[in-house]
C-alpha cells in the first residue's frame, strides 16, 4: 500500500517521516510544477480552491509514480476545505484513477479520532511507536523551521545572490534522510552556522514585511512564485506569520508547546474579528495586528483567488493599516498568476515602503 501525501511547502518532510516509522511505503508527489498546476486545473471545476487543484496534479502524479492511497486532512468550519475530499475522490474515480483516499479527521475537531485514525493507517503499531513517529515528525519540522528562519534573515543581507537558499535546500536533502533527532538538529545548526558564514553586510538594516494569509500559499514556494525569495532579492526581510512547528502545536497537540498559538493570534484579532471565519481568516487579522505591534514595515496578505475567510480578513485589514500606521497590500493567486506581474507589485509596494520610512525618518530629525 504506498502512501502519498500533497505537498505544502517542506511538510511532506516531517510527513514522510512519521509514515515511514510505522512501516509504510511513502511514495512522493514530485516537487510543484506547471505540470501538476496543469493537471489540476484540467481536472477541477474552475471555481475550485487553488489548493485543491494542486493537490489534485500532487495525486495524479503520486499515482504515475505507483502510489494507491492518499492521506490527506479533512476540514471544518465554513469555508471549502470540508468539501475537498469529497470532490477529489469524485474527480479521481470520473478519470479512472483508482486510489484509495484516508481522510484523516481534523485534531483540533477530536484528537482522539485523528490519532485512531493514525493507529488504523499503522496497521495497529503500538501507542509508544505512534509516539516516537510523531515525535520524529516533530524533531524534523523544528529543524526545518530553525533553518528557514535564518534563511529569511539571511536573504537581504547576503553578498551573492541564492548563496543561503542553496545551502537551505542542501539542508532539506539531509534532514529527509536522518532518524536521529541528534543528528537532525546537529545538521539544523550546522545549516545556521554556513548561512551566518556567508559573506554579508551585517550593518544593513532591511525593511521587514510580514506575510500573512491563508496557510497553504503563505507556505508553498510553488503557488506564491516565490515571494519570499523575491522580496528576499529586494533586500527585504520577509517573515511569515506561521511555520510548520506552529502549525503542528496548534491543530496537533492542541497549542500546549511553548510556541506562538493561535489562541495569541486569536486575541490580537479582538476588536477587529472575533469569531471564527474558517481557514486562517481570524489569524490574518491578529497577525496584521501583530506584524504593526513588532514594528515591521508592512505587511502583505497573500490567498487564492476567492478564498472566503481571506476575502472576510482583507475586508478589515484597510482599518488595521489606518488604525496602525501600517501599509498593508492583498496579493491573489491563480493559476493564470504570472510572476512579472507580482514581482512589479511588489516593487511598487517596497518602493512606497521605502520612500515613506525615509521621510518620516527626515521629519522626525
Ligand atoms: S481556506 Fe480558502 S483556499 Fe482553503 S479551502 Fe477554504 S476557501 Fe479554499
Amino acid at each position: 500500500m504506498p502512501v502519498t501525501v500533497p505537498h505544502m511547502g517542506n511538510l511532506a518532510i516531517p510527513l514522510k517521516a512519521m509514515l515511514e516509522y510505522v512501516g509504510l511505503e511513502v511514495v512522493l508527489p514530485p516537487p510543484c510544477t506547471k505540470r501538476t498546476l496543469s493537471l489540476g486545473t484540467q481536472n477541477s471545476p474552475e471555481f475550485a480552491c487553488l489548493p485543491l487543484k494542486i493537490n489534485l496534479g500532487n495525486y495524479i502524479e503520486a499515482r504515475e509514480l505507483g502510489a494507491d492511497t492518499i492521506l490527506m486532512a479533512g476540514g471544518l468550519g465554513p469555508c471549502r476545505f470540508g468539501y475537498y475530499a469529497q470532490i477529489q475522490r469524485e474527480i479521481l474515480q470520473d478519470l479512472g484513477i483508482d486510489m484509495k483516499m484516508v481522510v484523516l479527521e481534523p485534531p483540533d475537531a477530536s484528537i482522539k479520532d485523528f490519532l485512531d485514525d493514525i493507529r488504523i493507517l499503522a496497521n495497529g503499531q503500538s501507542w509508544l511507536t505512534i509516539i516516537k513517529a510523531i515525535q520524529l515528525a516533530w524533531y524534523k519540522a523544528k529543524a526545518i523551521d530553525m533553518v528557514d528562519i535564518k534563511l529569511e534573515e539571511t536573504r537581504p543581507r547576503q553578498n551573492h545572490w541564492s548563496d543561503a537558499d542553496k545551502i537551505f535546500d542542501r539542508f532539506l536533502r539531509q534532514v529527509d534522510q536522518l532518524n536521529e533527532k541528534t543528528d537532525i538538529y546537529r545538521a539544523a545548526e550546522r545549516a545556521v552556522d554556513e548561512m551566518s558564514a556567508l559573506p554579508q553586510d551585517w550593518h544593513y538594516e532591511p525593511i521587514k514585511i510580514a506575510i500573512v494569509g491563508e496557510i497553504y500559499t503563505v507556505l508553498e514556494n510553488f503557488v506564491n512564485l516565490g515571494l519570499e525569495k523575491h522580496l528576499g532579492r529586494m533586500g527585504v526581510e520577509a517573515k511569515r506569520s506561521i511555520y510548520l512547528s506552529e502549525w503542528i502545536n496548534d491543530h496537533i497537540f492542541k497549542g500546549v508547546l511553548p510556541l506562538k498559538s493561535n489562541k495569541t493570534l486569536r486575541k490580537l484579532a479582538s476588536p477587529y474579528l472575533n469569531y471564527f471565519v474558517g481557514g486562517h481568516g481570524w489569524e490574518t487579522v491578529g497577525s496584521a495586528v501583530e506584524a504593526a505591534r513588532d514594528g515591521a514595515d508592512g505587511v502583505i496578505q497573500v490567498a487564492p483567488l476567492t478564498c472566503m475567510p481571506e476575502i472576510v480578513a482583507q475586508a478589515i485589514l484597510p482599518e488595521i493599516s489606518k488604525d496602525r500606521n501600517i501599509p498593508i497590500m492583498t496579493l491573489y493567486v491563480d493559476e493564470q498568476t504570472g510572476e512579472a506581474g507580482l514581482v512589479t507589485r511588489l516593487e511598487a509596494f517596497v518602493d512606497m515602503i521605502r520612500r515613506r520610512k525615509f521621510i518620516q525618518e527626515v521629519s522626525s530629525k
